[in-house]
């Protein structure tokens, strides 16, 4: 999708700090840290968000959360860290096209606010 941003960030249109890609999914630094470990892995196809995902992007959406588990090992992190997939407004979510946050590096608080 040529309006969507991450659509273009996968494509190489606007520059990301990529961390990772496959044949399914992207993965780049978080233009605004919320940890010092924040990525955000994506699936290549776009779909707007969790809310409108279909029983065929099981996979793919699977496979975003075992990227995510990968590059926590990679950093060293994987005894501690959280994946998070805002689904709407209210919950945070302003870029539609379905990401997970990797956040650690940092002591993670429950509930999140
Ligand atoms: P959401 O709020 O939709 O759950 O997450 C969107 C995330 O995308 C935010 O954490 C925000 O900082 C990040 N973001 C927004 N625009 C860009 C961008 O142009 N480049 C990168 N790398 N991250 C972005
Ligand atoms: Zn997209």
């Amino acid at each position: 999708m040529t309006d969507c941003l991450f659509c273009r960030i996968i494509a190489g249109e606007i520059p990301a700090r990529k961390v990772f890609e496959d044949q399914h999914t992207f993965a780049f630094e978080d233009i605004n840290p919320q940890a010092p470990t924040h990525v955000l892995v994506v699936p290549k196809k776009h779909i707007r968000g969790l809310k409108e995902a279909a029983v065929e992007d099981a996979d793919i959406i699977g496979r975003c959360h075992l990227t995510a588990a990968q590059l926590a090992r990679q950093r060293g992190i994987e005894d501690s860290y959280r994946t998070v997939l805002n689904v709407g407004p209210g919950a945070g979510q302003s870029v539609f096209h379905l990401h997970v946050h990797l956040l650690g590096g940092r002591g993670l608080r429950w509930p999140p606010g």
